[in-house]
């Protein structure tokens, strides 16, 4: 119970790796703040199960992370907002010349100025508290490229770019800023890429899963929303008070080859 006292806001968490956070961070004892775009009935009740499964405040607050005045009024409606994890994230994949701009735009919008305008909003809450931690989800593409990614990948630097300026501009206050940046995890949105990747090549699920979305992953296997949840409540342990500006890589071994 690390974290017990603390409020987590994870944005996008009503689904894959933002859901397993939070279910990490309530475990460590945290009260959590869910997030998504929309406001339905099982979003809330996801907020419903975390608190009576781990015993914390667990509250569900819809806000669109593509319009920085939602950002802003998200961190503003948590009322407490020490530890923020900016995971909120899509994905679009085409070849540059004929990459949609709207795709592009919301890509920018909701992978990386939703940070900017979360951490704003949060950096004089955490001031005020006297501790905080920024915990933003890149990706192993905050660190190298592939093809047809180009808004992904460009807004994933951006973020591990942002988390190095927001380390800086707290490094003598009791506040942290590090970038967490996955490999392929197995959440509904890399799932669903399955069957048709089975149709297009003629392949196995299990090649499929080996040879064109773990290509570049050594391990040969995903990584998991609990490893991902496990390595947020590391940086925002005690232990971690002196990481600060930096990336932690949970991707297999894909950025050492
Ligand atoms: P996911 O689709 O399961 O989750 C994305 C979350 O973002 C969902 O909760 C969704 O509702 C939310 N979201 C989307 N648009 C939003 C908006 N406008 N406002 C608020 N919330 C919005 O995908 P995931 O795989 O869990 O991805 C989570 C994060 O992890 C993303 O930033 C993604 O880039 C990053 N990531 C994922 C992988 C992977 O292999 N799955 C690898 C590296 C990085």
């Amino acid at each position: 119970m690390v974290l017990k006292g603390k409020t987590a806001v994870i944005t996008g968490s009503n689904s894959g790796i933002g859901l397993g956070i939070a279910r990490e961070m309530a475990k460590a004892g945290a009260d959590v703040v869910l997030n998504s775009f929309s406001d339905r009935d099982e979003d809330h009740a996801l907020a419903v199960d975390i608190s009576k499964e781990f015993g914390v405040n667990a509250r569900y607050i819809q806000a669109d992370m593509s319009k920085g005045d939602q950002c802003r009024a998200l961190i503003e409606k948590s009322g407490a907002c020490d530890i923020l994890i900016n995971n909120a994230g899509i994905q679009h994949v085409a070849p540059i010349d004929e990459f949609p701009a709207e795709k592009w735009d919301a890509i920018i919008a909701i992978n990386m100025s939703s940070a900017f305008h979360t951490t704003a909003a949060a950096l004089p809450v955490m001031r005020k508290a006297g501790w905080g931690r920024v915990i933003n989800i890149a990706s192993a593409h905050g660190l190298t490229a592939s093809p047809y990614k180009a808004a992904y990948v460009a807004a994933k630097h951006g973020v591990v770019g942002m988390t190095k300026t927001v380390a800086l501009e707290t490094a003598q206050e009791p506040i942290t800023a590090n970038a967490i940046c996955p490999g392929y995890v197995l959440t509904p949105l890399v799932e669903s890429q399955i069957p048709d990747t089975m149709r297009e090549y003629d392949m196995s699920r299990e090649d499929v899963v080996k040879n064109v979305l773990l290509k570049r992953q050594p391990s040969k296997e995903f990584a998991t929303t609990e490893q991902l949840g496990g390595t947020a409540v590391f940086l925002a342990s005690d232990a971690a008070a002196q990481i600060t500006g930096t990336t932690i890589s949970v991707d297999g071994g894909w950025t050492a080859l």
